[in-house]
Parts: structure tokens; C-alpha cells; sequence
């Protein structure tokens, strides 16, 4: 491709509204363009690298012996009745009439579609097991699209569908995925970390993400540091052991702590620490119940396990009039001393005695506060989130680590909840009808591009991995008006093209400095730089993007070691 002839509309400046790296290197590097909130357009770089994306995916998912197929984005709220999620998805799900008024969502995700078409098609035992997946537009109304790709409302994802007639079938199209997942990831390059997650509002028994380690990242981890467990910090199991509730050896006592109003103002002012604190947090349900949540001070409430635990659909933080009704005061002072609502707390909590709380009342607290004694614990559980230094649910000795990660990819064990309530069954050797046991499998095409950029980058642009990079090398030719130096550079380019190797070639009438400076940006991994000094010697020069580092070939050697470069910059290893 040449340059002078090729669409790349880089940006100097930084569009203002990029929050993270790799939005806003995206846009000034010409790969995409808003549209809308959360809707994108791919420009041709941009498309380059998505597709190398697809196609890694594509490679495996064959592999693995999923087949692909492509469903449509517009799906009749008939089958999302049936599987009962028309009214539970909320407002995520883009719903729409046709022009008979006839109800349509936009499909966030295809369980009810592949379902449809396999309890049409597939009858027998015989016909299993069977995986299909599709790369294909998403839509998902997101209450917060940003980021750019990271988080979009309209974007690419790759999702895979497995039928199985029983259980063990089931897990073992579950692995086969596990393992297409892992080699993906390994194959872009990417540092990622497989973990147990939370299966969600898909429903199903258990699940898998597959993080991109990532400072910016939206999700927090924890991986122990003595065994291979790994998990979101959603998911992350903590262990108690046996607790013992200390006895009461402070009396109640109401004191004044103005205008401290966070957990580390209050103790610092009554000079105590976090841990000698309990936080309340007045929560309500999609059950319209409200109850109140005790933590350690230092603690964070786990929202999906307090909702696991409670069965109900969503558990929010209340609303200022609800805490206000409740508690007699504003949010940030509540206490459980007094409170007319449903105590639940932290198993850690049950350990604690002689403890601050809230008041129910602005700038006032209680210290010596007990349990049993100054109220009543209706239930204690894990509640809370994991940290780093907690020790490991799996191992006797190990520690967790905590990492930020970005959810690139996402595996379910659905099990038979789609397949019942749709009804997909298939007859058993014996002839006995069962229920298709079902997993699903998704990928964000456009999030993992982005999540590799927001891992490969420094201050002068983007260093994507060979294998998602949207073009394999960059030849520059610093002065296209000298003959020489275009000839010579003309020659590198036919080679390589010759070899199949995608290069760019920047034959644009510009300064050497725009030259470099665009080159940073769009962040080809080798460089080779022809110039009319260098030349003489009949050298060229090359530069890996990444490490910076330089050397000089002959015109001749150049292209051999290009070749090299590449082959091993694409090379990986399938784990077994
Ligand atoms: P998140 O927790 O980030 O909202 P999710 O758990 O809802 O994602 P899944 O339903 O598991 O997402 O979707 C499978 C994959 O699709 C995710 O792992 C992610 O890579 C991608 N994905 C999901 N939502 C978005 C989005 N809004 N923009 C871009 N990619 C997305
Ligand atoms: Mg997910």
C-alpha cells in the first residue's frame, strides 16, 4: 500500500473527549471515527487490524471444531419471549417495531436465535455434539458507552454456541473452548490471565473470563500467589473458618464527629483505623425490598454476591428519599443501631466487637457498638469484595495478588435453561427425550484490538503486537524526489510485496520529521528507512518499534532478515 495513494487521517492532537490510551490513539492514528455515543466507524487501518482479529479467531474456532455461521442482528421479540429475557434484559436490549408493528430487538447476544434454529433442525443424539459461532455486529444499549471500542453500544463480537446431549459432553466442549481461548489470546500477543468469573445475568452454572492485564482496565482480579486459582474479584471466594464473636467490653456511646464524613476522616478523627469501623449501606431490590448492609471498614460490598445470595435480579445502592426514610438522615451517616430493615453483614463482621457506626444522624456516631447487644444480625455471608493479601479459598498457603484486567473474552456453561424454556430437545440412545445441554462462548473483536493497544503503546503512539498489527512493516523513503532513493525503496517494496509481507509505503512529498512522528503513531512494528546518507554505503536502516532499537543492512540482506522478523514476530506455540 502506498501511502500518498492510502486513507490514514491521523490526528495531532488529542481529541478531548478520549478518556483512555487507547481510544485516543485510535482516533489520532486514523483507525476509527465516531458516529454516535458508543458507535463507531472503522477506517481502513482500523479495519486492518480488526480483521487480522477475526481471523486469529476464526483459525481457532475451526480448530477447536466449532462451524461457522452468521445470524442477524434484527431478532423478533417472539424469541426472546419465549426464553422469558424480552422483559428481563431491561433497557440494554434495543427494541424497535417494523412497519406492522410487529415487536424486534437489536441482538445483544444470539442464545434465543441458535436455539430456535438448532430445536428446528437437530432431533437425534446422533447429530452432537455441535458448535457454531458467528463474528458479527452487536448491539447493547450501554447506559455508559465509552472508552471508544472498549465499551461501544454498537460493536463486533464472535459468538459460539455448543449443544451437547449431556453433562459431561457439555464440559467437554466447555474445555475444548477454554483451550481455543487461551491460544487466541497467546497468538495476539497479548499478556491475559484466564479467571473464574461470575456466570450473570446469561444464567448458567460456571464461566471464565479472559482478562487483559491493563492498569486502565474496568475489572479487578485476584490470582493466588501459590496455586493456579484465579478469579474476578466479583467471583473471588474468601474463606472465614470458624469465627467467634468477641465479647462486649465497651459501653454504647454516642459521639460527635462533624463533618467527617468518610470512613478514613471518621477514624483518623476518633483515632482509630478503618478495621475498627463498620460501614452500613442501605441497599434496595428488585424485589422493592430494602435491607441494610454491614462491612469492616475497610471493606467493599460485592454487589453480584449480595444479589446471588438474596436470588433477586438486581440489588442497587437506595436512593437518597429511601436511605432518608430509613435511616432519618442523609446518605453517609447510617448505622445498624435502631433500624426498622433486614441487617445483613460480612461473616468478617461477625468477628468484630466494640465497633464505630453510624449514627442515623448527620455528623454523629457510635463507638462501642456490638452486635447482639446494640442489634440484631438477621444473616452473616460473604459479602465482600477480595483484596490483595487475602488468603487463597483453594491453597493452604498462598496469598492473592490483585491485578486491573479488561474482559476480552467470556465463556458460559449454560446448561439447560435456554433449552428448556425453548423447549430444543433431542431423543438419547434409549429414545428418551432430552434436553440439549448448552455453553456459549463470546469474544470482543473490536475490545480486544483496543485492550492490546491500552498494553503496547508509549508516549509517541501505538505498538501493536505483529499479529494484530494492521500492517507488518513501514518503508519509509525520506526523499522521494531523489531518484536513488526512490528507486532503491521502490525495490524493497516490490520485494516484500513479492513475499507477501504487508507493508506500508510512506512515499509521501513530506519532512522527515512528520514522517517519524507518523510513524511512532500508527505504530508498524519494523521500519525500514531508506535515505539518500545511508544509501551511499548501500545500507538501510531498520528499527524495531517496540525496543527502538536500529541497525543497518545492505539493500540485499534487508529483505531475508525482514522475512525473518516477521515470521518469528507472527509465530506461537499451541498450548496442549
Ligand atoms: P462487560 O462486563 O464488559 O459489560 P459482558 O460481560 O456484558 O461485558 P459478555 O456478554 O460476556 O459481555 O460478552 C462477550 C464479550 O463481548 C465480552 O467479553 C467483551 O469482550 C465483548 N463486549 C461486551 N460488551 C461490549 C461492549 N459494550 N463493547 C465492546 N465489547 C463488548
Ligand atoms: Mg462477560
Amino acid at each position: 500500500m502506498r501511502y500518498s495513494q492510502y486513507f490514514l487521517p491521523t490526528l495531532k492532537e488529542t481529541p478531548a473527549d478520549a478518556e483512555v490510551i487507547s481510544h485516543q490513539l485510535m482516533l489520532r492514528s486514523g483507525m476509527i471515527r465516531k458516529v454516535a455515543a458508543g458507535i463507531y466507524s472503522y477506517l481502513p487501518f482500523g479495519l486492518r487490524s480488526l480483521r487480522k482479529m477475526e481471523q486469529i479467531i476464526r483459525e481457532e474456532m475451526d480448530r477447536a471444531g466449532a462451524i461457522e455461521c452468521l445470524m442477524p442482528m434484527a431478532n423478533p421479540a417472539e424469541l426472546w419471549q419465549e426464553s422469558g429475557r424480552w422483559e428481563k434484559y431491561g433497557k440494554e436490549l434495543l427494541r424497535f417495531k417494523d412497519r406492522k408493528s410487529a415487536d424486534f430487538c437489536m441482538g445483544p447476544t444470539h442464545e434465543e436465535v441458535i436455539t430456535d434454529i438448532i430445536r428446528n433442525t437437530v432431533s437425534s443424539y446422533r447429530q452432537l455434539p455441535l458448535n457454531l459461532y458467528q463474528i458479527q455486529t452487536k448491539f447493547r444499549d450501554e447506559i455508559r458507552p465509552r472508552f471508544g471500542l472498549m465499551r461501544g453500544r454498537e460493536f463486533v463480537m464472535k459468538d459460539a454456541y455448543s449443544f451437547d446431549l449431556d453433562d459431561d459432553g457439555a464440559d467437554s466442549s466447555y474445555a475444548k473452548m477454554y483451550q481455543a481461548y487461551r491460544n487466541i489470546f497467546n497468538r495476539c500477543g497479548l499478556n491475559f490471565r484466564s479467571v473464574e468469573a461470575d456466570s450473570g445475568a446469561i444464567g448458567g452454572s460456571f464461566s471464565h473470563e479472559f482478562m487483559v492485564l491493563a492498569e486502565s482496565g474496568e475489572d479487578g482480579i485476584v490470582s493466588c500467589n501459590g496455586c493456579e486459582y484465579a478469579a474476578n474479584v466479583e467471583k473471588a471466594e474468601l474463606i472465614y473458618g470458624d469465627i467467634v464473636t468477641p465479647t462486649a467490653t465497651l459501653e454504647l456511646q454516642k459521639v460527635d464527629t462533624p463533618e467527617q464524613k468518610s470512613i478514613e476522616e471518621v477514624a483518623e478523627f476518633l483515632q482509630l483505623s478503618p478495621q475498627q469501623l463498620v460501614k452500613t449501606l442501605i441497599v434496595q431490590t428488585s424485589d422493592d425490598e430494602v435491607l441494610a448492609v454491614l462491612l469492616r471498614g475497610d471493606h467493599e460490598l460485592n454487589m453480584i454476591k449480595l444479589t446471588n445470595l438474596l436470588d433477586v435480579d438486581w440489588v442497587l445502592m437506595a436512593e437518597e428519599d429511601v436511605v432518608k426514610r430509613v435511616t432519618g438522615a442523609p446518605t453517609g451517616f447510617a448505622g445498624p443501631i435502631g433500624l426498622k430493615v433486614r441487617i445483613l453483614a460480612d461473616a468478617e463482621v461477625q468477628g468484630m466487637a466494640d465497633f464505630v457506626v453510624g449514627g442515623n444522624a448527620v455528623d454523629v456516631h457510635f463507638s462501642g457498638a456490638n452486635q447482639g447487644r446494640d442489634f440484631e444480625i438477621s444473616q452473616f455471608a460473604d459479602l465482600r469484595q477480595a483484596m490483595a493479601g487475602d488468603p487463597c479459598p483453594r491453597c493452604d498457603s498462598g496469598k492473592f495478588e490483585s491485578w486491573r484486567g479488561i474482559e476480552v473474552g467470556h465463556i458460559f456453561k449454560l446448561g439447560i435453561k435456554y433449552s428448556e424454556a425453548m423447549n430444543a430437545t433431542v431423543l438419547d440412545a434409549q429414545g428418551k427425550t432430552q434436553p440439549l445441554v448448552m455453553g456459549c462462548y463470546g469474544i470482543g473483536a473490536g475490545r480486544t484490538v483496543a485492550a492490546a493497544i491500552e498494553q503496547n503503546h508509549d508516549e509517541n503512539g501505538m505498538i501493536l503486537p505483529m499479529p494484530l498489527a494492521p500492517f507488518q512493516v513501514l518503508v519509509t523513503m525520506l526523499n522521494p524526489k531523489d531518484d536513488q532513493v526512490r528507486e532503491a525503496a521502490e525495490k524493497l517494496y516490490q520485494q516484500l510485496l513479492a513475499l507477501n509481507i504487508e507493508t506500508l509505503l510512506d512515499d509521501r512529498d513530506e519532512r522527515p520529521g512528520i514522517k517519524f512522528k507518523d510513524a511512532d503513531l500508527i505504530g508498524i512494528p519494523l521500519r525500514v528507512t531508506v535515505g539518500a546518507r545511508n544509501l551511499k554505503e548501500g545500507n538501510v536502516e531498520l528499527k524495531i518499534r517496540k525496543s527502538g532499537v536500529t541497525s543497518m543492512f545492505s539493500l540485499d540482506e534487508m529483505t531475508p532478515q525482514l522475512q525473518q522478523l516477521v515470521a518469528e514476530g507472527l509465530a506461537f506455540e499451541l498450548e496442549k
